[in-house]
């Protein structure tokens, strides 16, 4: 069974979807704010892995590649496997300035 990634368009979370029939897509709605206005990201069910995998199998002492960069998902993962190797514990104003470099809106600030 597939399972997509979605955003939500009106609060910019990320969630993933288990689709179990064609019926269920259509009435997907965000699981953070029941929002319907929702983008499918780019997925497979053969290489989903949770960001906490993917910052598991990460290697932080080498500079990452720029493909790594391609896939927006890992923008912030190295930092963040930076700081979890240093014993750092950002909490969640680190995912906030993670989630903000992910959507563009860091971009924004800059630019006020
Ligand atoms: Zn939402």
């Amino acid at each position: 069974m597939p399972i997509y990634e979605y955003r939500c368009n009106r609060c910019n979370k990320e969630f993933s979807y288990l689709i179990l029939n064609q019926k269920e897509m259509v009435e997907l709605r965000c699981k953070f704010c029941n929002h319907k206005d929702l983008t499918k990201l780019l997925s497979s069910f053969s290489v989903h892995q949770t960001e906490a995998s993917r910052i598991a199998d990460f290697d932080a002492s080498k500079p990452p590649s720029e493909d790594f960069y391609k896939d927006s998902r890992n923008i912030g993962l190295w930092a963040k496997k930076r700081m979890k190797d240093l014993g750092v514990d950002l909490g969640s104003k680190m995912d906030e300035i993670v989630e903000k470099g992910r959507t563009g809106k860091i971009l924004d600030e800059y630019n006020k």
